[in-house]
């Protein structure tokens, strides 16, 4: 019998309130499907923060290098730690670290949620979106000058302006042609495995960005060549963003680099009935454990109240069971969610209703458990 060793990160805010309900499935599911697993709980995060300074500790990095995946609520409270804390923290230590490259984040709208598009119909999208999660503008590279440091002398001669001012601050992207390649080559092979409509959207801009997009678009465009069986496409960020909410439908497997995805999944976490409902996983191609998290952060402002919709961590539960290859409990767990989501007995309030974090938990591990029985 398989044994899956899992770190969790809680975290902070509502992460511990959906994490909970997580643990609740995984246990449920588990026997019935055949699989054994263990958790180690890591109360990394804020709360790490107020007591020790930083949000995790300097060998974190190693010690979950030891486990199959790691599973991560949220992590970051602006009333305990500064946003420039959090946003180095952990998540982003962990991409980094593991080398997580690929976040892959499934827009499949749940009937019966919230659904904000006239048209097309919730049951007509269906796509998934790649981001490339090590490069670009995130890698940190960059500073704030006086113009009259000679590190910016030429910069600061370019425009009037940027001479006049009191700072400069230099914020570069990196694109490496090795790190485009394997995103984009991942997105191909995503849209060979699905049963869509086997085509891959690029969002680009080499317009405007005409070094690290024009070398994304090459490298795009190279290996379309070696998929002929995937139509591929290349579209500008501005258009493309129109085309999330007029033409959703037209979309399979999107592949766009870090800061575009980033933008793009939160407008696609819309289409899906807001953050409760968008799950991700942050993928590495190397023998360290990729990691699972839903995209909403900490939300605060619902923290402790036990009104939290769990419905993203309990998606990402699913997309985090299939990368275990525990397929049969990946389904169940991924068609309870829409099943309770769907029948609309159980609401969280942002669906509308009265429900709890811990109700929704129930209601999916019920029908996960009937599903796994029935497969
Ligand atoms: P971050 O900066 O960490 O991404 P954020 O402040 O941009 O966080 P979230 O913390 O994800 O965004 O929350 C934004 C808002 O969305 C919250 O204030 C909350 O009202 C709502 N929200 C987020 N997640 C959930 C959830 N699971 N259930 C219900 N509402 C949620």
């Amino acid at each position: 019998m398989a044994k899956h060793r899992i770190a969790v990160i809680d975290g902070d805010g509502i992460g511990p309130e959906v994490v909970a309900e997580v643990m609740r499935v995984l246990e449920a599911v588990a026997g019935p499907a055949g699989f054994e697993y263990e958790t180690t709980f890591f109360p990394w995060g804020c709360r790490y923060y107020v007591e020790h300074g930083h949000t995790m500790p300097a060998d974190g990095i190693e010690i979950l290098s030891r486990y199959d995946a790691i599973f991560l609520g949220a992590v970051g409270d602006p009333r305990i730690a500064p946003e420039e804390v959090t946003g180095v923290g952990p998540v982003l230590a962990i991409r980094f670290g593991f080398d997580q490259y690929a976040n892959i984040r499934p827009v499949k709208p749940l009937p019966g949620a919230p659904y904000p598009l006239a048209r097309p119909t919730p049951d007509e999208i269906d796509f998934t979106v790649v981001r490339e999660a090590t490069e670009g503008i995130y890698v940190g590279l960059g500073g704030r000058f006086a113009p009259d440091d000679p590190q910016v002398a030429e910069i600061a001669a370019m425009r009037k302006i940027f001479g006049r001012s009191k700072e400069l601050a230099l914020q570069t992207g990196v694109y490496s042609e090795a790190g485009c390649r394997r995103v984009i080559e991942r997105a191909f092979r995503l849209a060979e495995e699905r049963d869509g409509k086997r085509l891959v959207t690029s969002a680009t801009k080499a317009n405007a960005m005409k070094h690290g997009m024009a070398l994304w678009n090459d490298v795009f465009a190279d290996v379309a060549s070696k998929h002929p069986d995937v139509r591929s496409e290349w579209n500008n960020i501005d258009a493309l963003s129109m085309r999330f909410v007029l033409k959703p439908e037209s979309l399979d497997v999107v592949v766009a680099p870090n800061l575009f995805g980033d933008i793009l999944t939160d407008l696609s976490a819309a289409l899906l009935g807001g953050l409760g409902f968008a799950p991700s996983a942050n993928l590495t191609d190397s023998h360290f454990p990729s990691m699972f998290e839903p995209c909403h952060g900490s939300a605060p402002d619902i923290a402790g109240k036990g009104i939290a919709n769990p419905t993203a961590a309990l998606l990402t539960l699913a997309m985090m069971l299939e990368h275990l290859g525990e397929d049969v409990a990946a389904r169940a767990v991924e068609d309870g969610v829409r099943e309770v989501v769907a029948r609309g007995a159980v609401r969280t309030p942002d669906m509308g209703g009265s429900a709890s974090t811990e109700d929704m938990g129930q209601a999916v591990a019920e029908a996960a458990v009937r599903l796994v029985e029935c497969a």
